[in-house]
């Protein structure tokens, strides 16, 4: 593993070598910068040298926690997947060789109160992103960001790339016609467009309301003394979860092959909620079962379907596969969320 690791470091950095020399730095539009993947996807493309250019939304509060880290090193622009006019002026002046749509809504609860909403987020952006690429860049490659909710009740587990759609959201709604219009981008104009199935991934750039760093965040809390308990719902609810750096680097991959294709992105295997607890309060020497209490309006509708990826496609045909264990990458939030709350206490 460790030999592939560094094989695969050796071509990227033999990449960047020749892209710098030959003065041939690659361009990256990503949308949703601001978001956990977007963050994430910066630093690497970065690294791999390429000019980046992030669209940002107008916010009243300059959303730009997760990029602060990057500022001065990518171009913000500002535009928005409501408008057309804004996506298209984007692209004009980034003149991307790449641009990944990595923006949506993206919380499902949300997407029950605000399905409209989502819909013109999540699905109608990317149409107007296709059709601005269309007309001013059609030999950019484009990534579309798919979600294993577009799987929703599927009739196989594990999925694959070829198991039918049945989404039971309205984000898995949005997602699945997200997806199907970049494939029909792909056939219909021969644009080099793919879609990422990634399944749950998570690392410490992970927004609060989602439960793997509700649960890290909570048994750090607890050790500090800040929190005396967590409320969780079905423990018993099983889930596929990856590391957000092992996804992005997924994504680039998927953007330098011959042809555009579509894979799924996942670990492969499954751990429950009443793993992660265990996990994370085992990290701070804590006995979960002192602290976590239940409360059945955080159970979903239907978790009798496992959701988890078959990744056979992109393991053989990219070479890709997870470096983070779900342990490791536990350790890894729960030891950030410890120093982030103890340097805020100081
Ligand atoms: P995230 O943290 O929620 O970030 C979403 C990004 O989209 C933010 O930068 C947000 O900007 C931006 N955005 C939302 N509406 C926009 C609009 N109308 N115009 C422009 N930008 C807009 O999501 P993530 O976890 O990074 O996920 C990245 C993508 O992968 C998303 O499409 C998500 O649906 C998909 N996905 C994620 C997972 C996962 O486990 N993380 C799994 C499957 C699929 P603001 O900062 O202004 O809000």
């Amino acid at each position: 593993m460790l030999d592939r690791i560094k094989t695969e470091e050796v071509v990227y950095n033999l990449q960047v070598s020749i892209h710098t020399q030959v003065g041939m730095m690659k361009r990256a539009l990503i949308t949703g910068i601001t978001g956990q993947d977007g963050s994430y996807l910066a630093d690497l493309l970065l690294t791999q040298g390429y000019r980046v250019f992030g669209l940002v939304r107008r916010s009243s509060s300059g959303n730009v926690d997760r990029i602060s880290h990057l500022s001065g090193t990518v171009e913000i622009l500002s535009g928005d997947l409501l408008d057309q006019c804004s996506l298209m002026d984007a692209i004009a002046h980034a003149q991307p060789d790449e641009i990944y749509n990595l923006a949506s809504q993206s919380y499902i609860p949300t997407s029950w109160t605000q399905p409209a909403l989502t819909a013109e987020y999540t699905a109608i952006g990317v149409s107007r992103l296709l059709e601005s690429i269309r007309r001013c860049k059609p030999d950019a490659r484009f990534y579309q960001a798919s979600s294993s909710e577009v799987f929703g009740q599927p009739d196989e587990s594990p999925q694959t790339e070829r198991t039918a759609f049945r989404p039971r959201n309205p984000y898995g709604v949005a997602k699945a016609y997200a997806h199907w219009m970049t494939v029909n981008y792909r056939q219909q104009y021969d644009l080099y467009a793919c879609c990422g199935i990634t399944y749950t991934h998570e690392s410490p750039r992970r927004g609060s309301e989602f439960v793997f760093r509700k649960v890290t965040r909570a048994a750090a809390e607890i050790k500090l003394g800040l929190a005396t308990g967590v409320k969780l719902g079905n423990l018993d609810a099983e889930r596929d979860w990856c590391y957000a750096g092992d996804a992005v680097r997924a994504m680039w991959m998927m953007m330098q092959q011959e042809q555009a294709d579509d894979y799924v992105i996942a670990s492969g295997e499954t751990h429950s909620v009443r793993e992660l607890v265990e996990c994370a309060f085992g990290c701070v020497d804590l006995d979960w079962e002192q602290y976590v209490s239940i409360d059945p309006t955080f159970y979903r509708p239907d978790e009798s379907i496992k959701l988890i990826g078959k990744i056979d496609k992109i393991r053989h045909g990219l070479n890709w596969e997870p470096q983070y264990s779900f342990e490791h990458l536990v350790e890894l939030m729960v030891d950030h969320d410890l120093k982030a709350l103890h340097d805020r206490s100081l």
